[in-house]
């Protein structure tokens, strides 16, 4: 009987953030795990065939717990960061549209004050 455990194209090595990889080496840097694991970094790689850890190491229950908190925490103020930073944008975008707005109308005046002149030039007799 043949196997294809060790057929270096199968994806079988995953991180801990559930992304899959053929070789231990990419999937133990991998950059998911910096944004979507608990631990902002590959903890672990699994040999999904085998369930053997290939990579760092497998934490307890309680251990993914604790950190799991400090990364709801710290996903929450990035979340909270990000928010602000939007508003910021939105503010200052609102703002432009504001000082736009007044240059077009302070043009519009000016353009409306000339043409004014120009008639009353006119009726003068200064033309
Ligand atoms: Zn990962």
């Amino acid at each position: 009987m043949t196997t294809s455990s060790f057929d270096s194209s199968a994806y079988i090595f995953e991180c801990c953030c559930g992304e899959r990889f053929n070789n231990v080496a990419a999937a133990s840097v991998c950059k998911k795990c910096r944004s979507y694991s608990v631990w902002g970094y590959t903890k672990y790689v699994i040999n999904t065939e085998t369930d053997a850890v290939v990579h760092g190491e497998l934490p307890t229950d309680e251990e993914y717990k604790s950190q799991e908190a400090i990364a709801e925490k710290r996903w929450a103020e990035e979340q909270a960061e990000w928010q602000q930073q939007r508003e910021e944008d939105e503010r200052r975008w609102w703002e432009q549209q504001e000082a736009a707005a007044k240059a077009t109308a302070a043009a519009a005046v000016e353009a409306a004050e000339d043409r004014l002149w120009a008639i009353q030039d006119k009726m003068l007799g200064h033309v």
